[in-house]
C-alpha cells in the first residue's frame, strides 16, 4: 500500500501525487495537523483548513477511498503511520516555503528513499523558470515571458474509484477537529471550488481586464482561498480560462503567473520573510508606534479608504487586490510601521493568507525592492478611493460615518502630505547613498540562503 500525503493540495482532481500513487497500487490519503503551522494560524484559517480536510475525506469516501488524519510533527507522524499501515512509499506534492522545505527535509531524512515528490502546487514550479544565465528573475515582466513560453503541464483526472485497501483491524482513521470561525466561511471542498470557477468563467472572465481593479472586488474570481489550500488546481483553472480565451482570460491567467512569481521569489530568497527584498530599504526610519499600528489594524485611522479595507478584511477575510495595495502602502510608506508586523497581522486576517503571495504583495506595494515597483510612487489615498470606488458605495458600506466621501471623516492619525514628504525624503536619501531603487540589480548583493528552520511558516 502507498500513502498520499496531502498538504497544500486538498483535492482529488489534477493531483500528481494521487495519480502517481494510484498508478503504483492501492493507496490511502493522509493529512497531518502540524502544530508548527496550526499554532501560528488563526481561528478563521484553521476552521477553513479543517473544513476543507473534511470535504476531502468525503470526496475520498464517495469513491471508496480513505483519508486518514493525524496530529503531530510530520517527521514523527509519517514514520509511525508507515509502520502501522505497512506502507511502501509516500507520494506528496512539493511545497517550497522555507518552513515547508525544512519540514520536508526532516521527513525525507526519517524515510530515506521512500518519498516521491511531485509538482502541482503551482502552474510552473518555483525554481523552474530561470533566466538564460540560469539565475532567478526578480522582475515580473521577463519572468512572465518565460512563464508563458513554458510547456503546459499535463492535467490529471480525479480517480473514479479507489482500489480496495485493507486497514489493520481497529485502525483509527483520526478525527478532524472542528473550530468555530469568527467570519462566515465560503463553501468548502473541491466541488464548491470547481463550481465557483465555472461561475466566474461564465460571468466575469470576459470583462476581467476592465473590472479587476475595483475596491469592492466585484469583477474578480475570489478563488484565492481555494488556491491557497490547493482545493482548486491552478493548472486546471488556467487551462479552462485559456480555452474560453480573450483579453480577460489572458489577464486573469497572468495573475496566476503572479502567484507563481511570488512562489519563485520566496523560493530563491527566503530572507524576504524578515528583511526587505532589497535589504537597503531595511534602513528606512521605521516607526514602531503601537497606537498607530492598532488604528491601522482596526480600521480607525480616519482615512476612509484605509479603514474600509481593514474593516472589510476583518469582517470577511477577503480584500480586493487594490485594497491590499492601498493598506500596505499606507502602513509601509506613509506610517513607516515595521512592515514585518503588518504583513503578519494582515496575513492572519486573510482567508487566502499565503506566505509567498502575501510577502510578494507587501514587498511590492511597500516599494521594498520586488519587481520594478518604484519606491517613489506613493498612492494618493483620496484619488485611489475616487477612482476605484466611484460613487462611494463601497466606502459607505464599510465606513458609514464617511458618508461615502473619500476625505477623512475625523482627524486622521497621520497628516498624509507630511507623511508622504517624510517617507520620500528618507527613501531618496537611501537611494542616493546606496543606489537602491534600481530594479534587478540588488538581487546579486545578497546570496540566497538555503532553507532553514523556520517553524511557523506555512
Ligand atoms: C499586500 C498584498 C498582500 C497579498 N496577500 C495575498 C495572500 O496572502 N494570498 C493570496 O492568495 N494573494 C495575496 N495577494 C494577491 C492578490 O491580492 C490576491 O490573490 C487576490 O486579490 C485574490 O482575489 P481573487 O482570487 O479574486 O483574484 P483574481 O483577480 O481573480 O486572480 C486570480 C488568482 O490569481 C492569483 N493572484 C491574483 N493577483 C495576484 C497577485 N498580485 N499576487 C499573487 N497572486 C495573485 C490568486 O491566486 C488569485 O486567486 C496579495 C496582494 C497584496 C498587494
Amino acid at each position: 500500500m502507498n500513502l498520499i500525503w496531502h498538504r497544500a493540495d486538498l483535492r482529488l482532481h489534477d493531483n500528481p501525487a494521487l495519480s502517481e500513487a494510484l498508478k503504483a497500487g492501492p493507496a490511502v490519503g493522509l493529512v497531518v495537523f502540524d502544530p508548527n503551522i496550526l499554532r501560528n494560524s488563526t481561528p478563521r484559517r484553521r476552521a477553513w483548513f479543517f473544513r476543507n480536510t473534511a470535504a476531502l475525506r468525503e470526496a475520498y469516501a464517495r469513491r471508496g477511498g480513505t483519508l486518514l488524519v493525524r496530529s503531530g510533527q510530520p517527521w514523527e507522524v509519517l514514520p509511525q503511520a508507515i509502520s502501522e499501515l505497512g506502507v511502501n512509499r509516500v507520494y506528496a506534492v512539493r511545497n517550497s516555503t522555507p518552513y515547508a522545505r525544512y519540514r520536508d527535509q526532516k521527513v525525507a531524512a526519517a524515510l530515506p528513499g521512500r518519498i516521491v515528490w511531485l509538482e502541482g502546487q503551482y502552474i510552473h514550479e518555483p525554481g523552474s523558470i530561470l533566466k538564460p544565465d540560469g539565475g532567478p528573475y526578480t522582475v515580473f515582466t521577463p519572468f512572465s515571458k518565460r512563464w508563458w513560453a513554458a510547456r503546459e503541464p499535463v492535467l490529471l483526472e480525479a480517480p473514479a474509484h479507489f482500489p480496495d485497501v485493507t486497514l489493520p483491524l481497529g485502525f483509527n482513521p483520526g478525527i478532524i477537529p472542528e473550530e468555530a470561525s469568527d467570519i462566515p466561511l465560503p463553501p468548502a471542498g473541491e466541488e464548491a471550488a470547481l463550481g465557483a470557477l465555472e461561475v466566474f468563467l461564465q460571468n466575469k472572465l470576459s470583462r476581467y481586464h476592465q473590472n479587476r481593479d475595483g475596491l469592492a472586488g466585484e469583477g474578480v474570481s475570489r478563488l484565492s482561498y481555494y488556491f491557497t489550500l490547493g482545493v482548486l488546481s491552478p493548472r486546471l483553472a488556467a487551462r479552462r480560462a485559456l480555452q474560453i480565451g480573450g483579453e480577460g482570460a489572458r489577464k486573469w491567467v497572468n495573475e496566476l503567473c503572479w502567484r507563481d512569481f511570488s512562489g519563485d521569489l520566496l523560493y530563491h530568497r527566503p530572507q524576504m520573510l524578515h528583511s526587505a527584498f532589497d535589504p537597503r530599504w531595511d534602513d528606512l526610519p521605521w516607526n514602531d508606534d503601537r497606537e498607530l499600528f492598532a488604528a491601522w489594524l482596526q480600521g480607525h485611522t480616519g482615512i476612509p479608504v484605509v479603514d474600509a479595507c481593514m474593516r472589510e478584511l476583518r469582517a470577511t477575510g477577503f480584500l480586493s487586490n487594490r485594497g491590499r495595495m492601498v493598506v500596505a502602502q499606507f502602513a509601509v510608506k506613509l506610517a513607516l510601521l515595521p512592515w514585518q508586523q503588518c504583513e503578519r497581522a494582515f496575513r492572519d486576517l486573510l482567508l487566502d493568507g499565503d506566505n509567498a503571495s502575501n510577502l510578494q504583495g507587501w514587498h511590492w506595494a511597500g516599494g521594498l525592492g520586488v519587481d520594478a515597483a518604484p519606491y517613489f510612487r506613493v498612492f494618493n489615498l483620496i484619488t485611489q478611493a475616487k477612482t476605484h470606488d466611484p460613487g462611494g458605495a463601497w466606502l459607505r458600506r464599510w465606513v458609514p460615518e464617511s458618508g461615502g466621501q473619500p476625505h477623512p471623516y475625523k482627524a486622521p492619525v497621520l497628516d498624509l502630505e507630511l507623511a508622504r514628504k517624510r517617507y520620500l525624503a528618507a527613501a531618496e536619501k537611501i537611494a542616493r547613498k546606496t543606489g537602491a531603487g534600481v530594479p534587478d540589480q540588488s538581487f546579486q548583493r545578497v546570496a540566497p540562503r538555503p532553507p532553514e528552520n523556520e517553524p511557523g511558516g506555512s
